[in-house]
């Protein structure tokens, strides 16, 4: 095993699957057996969902909303993901915990980084919802402070997409990808592969990205095992 402790980043979008919007059960029990998969084979796995499928703050500064609140909202659309993902594993007999920025005692543990760790010691799957608990941030900053917070040995950005290209590759035919790509590089070249603040964090904290896709079963098992999938971002 290459990765003893995963931090693994889902998009609320992806969860729509064929959806106009909300969750596709059908893709929550793909997630969640590849997550077995992973668990089985001793990864420590923690887990930040999004939650572009149920609200954006920006949706709602679009339609009049003040930004804070939409930015909530946003947050706590996280929680019904998260919720929805923690059911589906539960499901599969895994042990799970979900831990929020923004407490709520009945339905989820407030984030406490030694409870967080102990959990992944023990085996549970770790989902830490509610983003950073901050509005104006995005759950990839949530994910990479979350991963550098519980010494992560990396950080899997599950996407549609196989890896980071040239060009996007739904647009551009001639879009080649990268198997690795340095920080600078992604700088150099304007690549977009999380919002800046997000990114610029894990830079400084050397803290390596894997962009990979997330709807091809056994991606996550061969990355944690070591095998070339996707595209991986680091400083050297
Ligand atoms: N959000 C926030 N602070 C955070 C994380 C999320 O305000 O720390 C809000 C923000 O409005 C964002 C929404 O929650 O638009 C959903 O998160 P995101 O867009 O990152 O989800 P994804 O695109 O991954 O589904």
């Amino acid at each position: 095993m290459k990765y003893k402790r995963i931090l693994l980043k889902l998009s609320g979008e992806a969860l729509m699957g064929d959806l106009q919007y909300g969750i596709d059960p059908a893709i929550l029990q793909q997630y969640a057996e590849q997550i077995k998969e992973v668990v089985d084979l001793g990864c420590e796995v923690a887990i930040v969902i999004g939650g572009g499928n149920i609200f954006r703050g920006v949706q709602g500064v679009a339609s009049g909303m003040d930004r804070v609140q939409g930015d909530y909202m946003g947050m706590l659309a996280t929680v019904i993901n998260s919720m929805a993902l923690q059911g589906a594993l539960e499901d599969i007999d895994l042990k799970t915990r979900l831990q929020t920025a923004i407490r709520m005692e009945q339905i989820a543990e407030p984030f406490i980084k030694r409870r967080a760790t102990r959990h992944l010691e023990k085996g549970r799957v770790v989902i830490f919802g509610a983003g950073t608990g901050n509005p104006y941030f995005t759950t990839d900053t949530a994910a990479v402070l979350r991963a550098i917070e519980i010494n992560a040995d990396v950080i899997l950005k599950g996407t549609r997409v196989d890896g980071i290209y040239t060009a996007d590759p739904e647009k551009d035919k001639n879009a080649e990808k990268f198997d690795t790509i340095t920080y600078e590089e992604v700088y150099n070249k304007g690549l977009k592969i999380m919002d800046m603040t997000a990114f610029t964090l894990s830079d400084e904290n050397n803290l390596p990205i894997i962009v990979f896709d997330m709807n091809t079963n056994g991606n996550l098992k061969n990355l944690v095992l070591g095998e070339k999938v996707g595209t991986l971002v680091t400083n050297n």
